[in-house]
């Protein structure tokens, strides 16, 4: 499968991890909109938001434990962050691997329309 993030994971396409467990990887976002931005995903390959179904539930609920986690680590737990998913056109979804961004280290805008 032509997955940019597929071969993100299996090491064909390089990135700078932060961190990997048997099912997830989190890397830095090659283009930061924050001083801290994270691209959080499944190993699985699960196109979108509209593609999760109750078997892979437990990936996406392990997938905010590691947010949560990665907050802690880059140190803008307390200080607050954003766990965004984009998904389809009007979301503006450009890679179709789900994907969670972790933004923080500023204070962010209000998100607009
Ligand atoms: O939510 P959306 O699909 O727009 O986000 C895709 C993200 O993947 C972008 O923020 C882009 O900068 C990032 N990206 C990356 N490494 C790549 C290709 C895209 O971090 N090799």
């Amino acid at each position: 499968m032509d997955c940019l993030f597929c071969k993100i994971i299996e090491g064909s396409i390089p990135s700078n991890k932060v961190f990997e467990n048997e099912n997830i990887v989190a890397f830095h976002d090659i283009q930061p909109a924050a001083p801290i931005h994270v691209l959080i995903i499944p190993k699985v390959h699960i196109a979108s938001m509209n593609e999760v179904s109750p078997e892979n539930m437990p990936i996406i609920a392990e997938i905010h434990q590691v947010a949560q986690k990665l907050a802690v680590d880059l140190g803008i737990a307390e200080s607050g962050f954003r766990l965004i998913n984009n998904c389809g056109r009007d979301g503006e979804q450009t890679v179709h691997h789900i994907h969670f961004h972790l933004l923080g280290g500023a204070k962010l805008g209000a998100l607009t329309g």
